[in-house]
C-alpha cells in the first residue's frame, strides 16, 4: 500500500551509524523458470463468479485443489474471510476512525461473505466460522491430509460489496474486488495463521497459488484483473471473461463501466493502464513502463507476462495485488500520482514475487517499495527527484514524529516488526514501516556502499522468489553481497534500540 505523507521541510541530513557484530553468511541459487517450478506444488483455485450490479453482489463457486505444503498432517483447512471485516459490528474495522468520512462517502455501508455448500472430495462437511472476528472458515477434512498430499475443497459463496473507497468496495467510479473470496491461511509453526483484518497496513499473508477465474457480468463493464485473459464469451447482455494466473499470492480485480484503456509493452511484458479521470494517461503509462524497465534492470526480471495499473477509488494512495495495482483517483498532485505508480509497481518485486508476512514484517515490502522509488528517481532524472531530497525529508519528518510521539507516550515503541494490530495509531505504523524503513535501507547503503547495496538487492530478489522473507533472509542477502557482518545492524533498527539523530 502507499500512504500519503507530505513534507514541508527540505534539506540534506545524514543518519548516525551504529555498531556491528559478525555473523555467518549464506545464500542459495535463483532460477530462470520460476513460475513453472513454483506453480507445480501449489494450491489451485478454480472459481466462477457472477456479478450483479443491481445488488452490488457476487455469487461465487470455488473448487480448491489444496496442497498440504507443511511438514504436519492436517485434519482441517482454514480460509480467511476478509469481506467480513466490512460487516456491521466488526471488531477489526477496515478503516480508522479518522478516515471514516473519507472512506464512506455516502455514509456507513456494510459488506460480508456467506459461505455455503462446503464439500471435501465431493462429500458434504459441516464447516464452522471462527477466528477472532468471524473471519475464518474452518473446513474439517474427511481424512488426514499428509504432507505434499492434495484434497479438493469446494464451496459456494455470496459476497455483498460495501459502498466504500477501499480495496474491497464500490463507488460510482469502479468496483474494487480485492480480498473478496475465501483464501487459504498460511500454515506454519503447527497452526494456521488467522491474523484478523487491520486498518493499519495490508493485513494479508498467503501462499503462492494458481488461479483459473471466470467472471460473468453485464457487457458494458471493463475488467482489470490479476492474470491473463484466456477467453471472452459474450451473449446478448452478458460477457464471461476467463483468466488464468500461475504462481501468484492472490487474485484481485477492479471492474467499471468508466474505464478507458491504453497499453504498451516493455521487456516482453504487456502493461495496461485502466483509467477514468486521469487527464494525462500517456504520462502515467510511461511512468509504469519506466518503472518496470528500471526494476527489471536493478533487481531482476518481473516473471509474468502482464501488469495492470488501475486508476480507481481508494482511500489510501494505492494498493498492490499480483499483476494488478490500484492507484487512487484522489491523489492531489501529478507528482504524488507518479510516486504511487512507482511504489505500487515496486511491490510486484517486493510482496508479489518476494513475499513476506505483512501482518508482522510490512517494513520489508513497504520499506523496499519506498526505497525502490528513490532508486527509480536516481535512474530517471527527468522526474527531478533526488535521493538526498527524499531521504532528507524522511529524516526530518521522522525526527518530528519521534519528538511528538516521545512526548505523548511513555516508552515510545520504535520497533518495526510488531503485529499490525499492536500499533497505537495509523501514523505510528506508517512511520515505522515506510519512513524508518527507508532510513534503514539508506543507512545500509551508506555503510556497505552503492555497489554492494545493489548487489544485495539483486541477490535478495533472486534467492527468495516465490518464498517468504524475514529479517534473517534480508541479513543473509546483504551480508553475502558485502561480506560484512550485519546482524546487529538489522536487529538494532528493527527492534527499536537504535536512536536516530540528525547532525
Ligand atoms: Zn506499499
Amino acid at each position: 500500500m502507499s500512504k500519503k505523507i507530505r513534507y514541508t521541510i527540505y534539506g540534506a541530513i545524514s543518519v548516525v551509524i551504529i555498531a556491528l557484530i559478525c555473523v555467518f553468511a549464506f545464500s542459495s541459487c535463483g532460477t530462470n523458470n520460476i513460475i513453472k517450478i513454483a506453480s507445480k506444488d501449489a494450491t489451485n483455485y478454480n472459481m466462477e463468479l457472477i456479478y450483479n450490479d443491481d445488488t452490488k453482489s457476487l455469487f461465487g463457486s470455488a473448487e480448491v485443489d489444496y496442497i498440504n505444503s507443511s511438514q504436519d498432517t492436517l485434519n482441517e483447512v482454514f480460509f480467511h474471510l476478509y469481506p467480513n471485516a466490512f460487516r456491521e459490528g466488526a471488531k477489526f474495522k477496515p478503516v480508522s476512525e479518522q478516515r471514516m468520512n473519507d472512506a464512506y462517502i455516502n455514509g456507513e455501508s456494510y459488506g460480508s461473505i456467506q459461505v455455503k455448500n462446503v464439500k471435501v472430495n465431493d462429500k458434504d462437511v459441516t464447516f464452522s466460522i471462527g477466528g477472532q472476528d468471524e473471519d475464518i472458515l474452518i473446513v474439517p477434512l474427511t481424512s488426514q491430509l499428509y504432507p505434499n498430499s492434495r484434497t479438493t475443497i469446494s464451496f459456494e459463496f455470496d459476497v455483498t460489496i460495501p459502498n466504500i473507497k477501499h480495496r474491497f468496495g464500490y463507488t460510482d467510479s469502479a468496483i474494487n474486488l480485492g480480498n473478496f473470496y475465501p483464501i487459504a491461511c498460511v500454515y506454519e509453526n503447527g497452526a494456521f495463521d488467522t491474523s484478523p483484518y487491520s486498518y493499519n497496513g495490508d493485513p494479508f499473508y498467503s501462499n503462492i497459488s494458481n488461479y483459473k477465474v471466470k467472471i460473468t457480468l453485464q457487457n458494458d463493464f471493463v475488467v482489470a484483473s490479476t492474470g491473463e485473459l484466456e477467453k471472452k464469451e459474450s451473449s446478448d447482455d452478458k460477457t464471461t471473461y476467463s483468466y488464468s494466473a500461475q504462481a501468484v499470492r492472490d487474485f484481485a480485480m477492479s471492474i467499471s463501466k468508466n474505464f478507458k484503456t491504453i497499453s504498451d509493452k516493455v521487456d516482453g511484458i504487456n502493461i495496461n493502464y485502466y483509467y477514468h479521470s486521469d487527464t494525462q494517461p500517456e504520462k502515467s503509462l510511461e511512468t509504469a513502463i519506466k518503472s518496470v524497465s528500471t526494476f527489471n534492470d536493478l533487481f531482476g526480471k518481473y516473471p509474468y507476462n502482464v501488469l495492470n495499473v488501475v486508476e480507481t477509488s481508494f482511500v489510501h494512495g494505492g494498493m498492490e495485488f499480483p499483476n494488478i495495482v490500484f492507484i487512487s483517483d484522489d491523489l492531489q498532485s501529478y507528482e504524488e500520482y507518479t510516486n504511487v505508480i512507482v511504489h505500487e509497481i515496486a511491490h510486484q518485486w517486493w510482496y508479489g514475487v518476494v513475499g513476506d508476512n505483512q501482518n508482522e514484517n510490512g517494513y520489508i515490502d513497504e520499506g523496499l517499495a519506498e526505497y525502490s522509488c528513490i532508486l527509480f528517481y536516481e535512474n530517471n532524472p527527468e522526474y527531478e527527484m533526488t535521493r538526498q531530497e527524499i531521504v532528507g525529508n524522511d529524516l526530518k519528518s521522522y525526527l518530528l514524529f519521534a519528538e511528538i510521539y516521545g512526548d505523548l507516550f511513555d516508552n515510545f515503541d520504535t520497533s518495526m516488526d510488531r503485529k499490525l494490530t499492536d500499533y497505537n495509531t495509523e501514523p505510528e505504523y506508517t512511520y515505522m514501516a515506510y519512513v524508518k524503513s527507508v532510513l534503514m535501507f539508506d543507512n545500509l547503503r551508506q555503510l556497505i556502499g552503492d555497489n554492494d547495496f545493489m548487489k544485495g538487492l539483486k541477490q535478495f530478489y533472486s534467492d527468495n522468489q516465490m518464498q517468504f522473507v524475514t529479517k534473517e533472509t534480508l541479513t543473509i542477502a546483504f551480508e553475502s553481497a558485502s561480506n560484512m557482518p550485519l546482524t546487529s545492524f538489522f536487529d538494532s533498527w528493527i527492534d527499536g534500540t537504535i536512536v536516530i539523530v540528525s547532525q
